[in-house]
């Protein structure tokens, strides 16, 4: 290892960088949704399952952005707790500037009217059988209540059912629809109260993939026409690799996200989707490295860092070579 080089900063230079970090806005301050070290414990049985574990995530206004992960890493409980149906143990979690904390019965119910919209896998869960696509659609316009709810509800009904292309579904009952039809009017439904945010939770999952793409395509709809931001947890891969933000869970808490961006090749001048592989640092300045990495170098317990001028080099803890963290002469502290 190289001598320190660094100079020991002077008063002056301490006290300007404490105000600057005093100055600087709080976590998540611009998000329209922000989960801050979310903890939910489930006790069943008098066994303790911590289904999140310290969860952060960030997502901003008119994102579309996918959630991944193994089956029981937690994507519903997160779902569950953003739609305001479950509570976390602890942590803080906020949409739209609500703190989902600290939110009464009333709250809440107004919270699921007004402010998210949601789609569950199960396509009998979203809609009522014995109502048609248009009266599932206006039914959450009138248990919301308000002016003109009636009238301008069935205008409303037939103009999202227009826009993900179901409009011919709109007299019929859910049982005279193919699955993928009653899953774009569940996204109608959803839709109905002009939500600022749209959760689905593994939506495509018990439709085939040409179905899935017109399902995600409904998806994309909402959030290019209306605005509309959307969070979809999927296992799909193709649905996965046509957003440009997927955020994988592993245990409980958000351990990688891959970014799509189109970038512009400078020797060829060719645009291409260019995927890169992000993990999550939290505040703490844990990171989690992607399992296949740590694998391919064979990294295990402990790793060498240092500190370059632009980056941070990750090496295997490797005792028998020399200049390894175990031989390195201890750093002056
Ligand atoms: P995913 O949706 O990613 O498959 P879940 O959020 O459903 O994962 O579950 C995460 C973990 O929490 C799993 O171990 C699951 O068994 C447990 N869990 C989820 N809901 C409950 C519940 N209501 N009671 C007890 N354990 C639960
Ligand atoms: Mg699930």
């Amino acid at each position: 290892m190289t001598e320190p080089t660094t100079t020991v900063p002077t008063l002056a230079e301490l006290e300007r960088r404490a105000a600057s970090r005093r100055a600087q806005p709080g976590y998540g301050h611009d998000a329209l949704i922000s989960c801050d070290r979310l903890v939910r414990i489930f006790t069943l049985d008098g066994v303790e399952v911590q289904a999140l574990q310290g969860l952060d995530l960030l997502v901003r206004e008119g994102e579309l952005m996918a959630l991944v992960g193994a089956s029981g890493s937690g994507k519903s409980t997160l779902m569950n707790i953003l739609a305001g149906l479950d509570e976390p143990t602890a942590g803080a979690a906020k949409v739209a500037g609500r703190d989902l904390m600290a939110m009464n019965a009333r709250d809440r119910l107004r919270y699921r009217q007004e402010v998210v919209g949601f789609v569950w896998q199960q396509t009998a869960r979203n809609l009522l059988p014995y109502l048609t696509a248009a009266q599932n659609v206006v039914l959450p316009m009138r248990l919301r209540g308000g002016r003109h709810a009636r009238r301008a509800g069935a205008e409303r009904a037939l103009e999202l059912l227009e826009l993900l292309s179901v409009a011919e579904c709109r007299g019929r009952r859910p049982q005279e629809m193919s699955g993928g039809q009653q899953q774009r009017v569940a996204i109608a439904v959803a839709l109905a109260n002009e939500p600022r945010v749209l959760l689905a939770d593994e939506p495509t999952g018990e439709l085939d993939s040409a179905t899935a793409e017109q399902i995600f395509a409904a998806f994309r709809t909402a959030n290019e026409q209306l605005g509309t931001t959307v969070v979809i947890v999927t296992h799909d891969q193709a649905v996965a690799q046509e957003v440009r933000r997927t955020v994988a869970i592993r245990d409980g808490r958000t351990s990688t996200e891959v970014l799509r961006r189109t970038e512009v090749d400078a020797a060829t001048g060719q645009e291409a989707l260019v995927a890169r592989e992000y993990a999550m640092l939290d505040r703490a300045g844990r990171l989690q490295l992607p399992a296949d990495y740590t694998q391919a170098l064979d990294m295990r317990d402990r790793v060498l860092l240092e500190l370059e001028p632009d980056h941070i080099g990750i090496w295997p803890d490797r005792p028998e070579d020399t200049g390894s963290a175990e031989n390195a002469p201890a750093a002056d502290t």
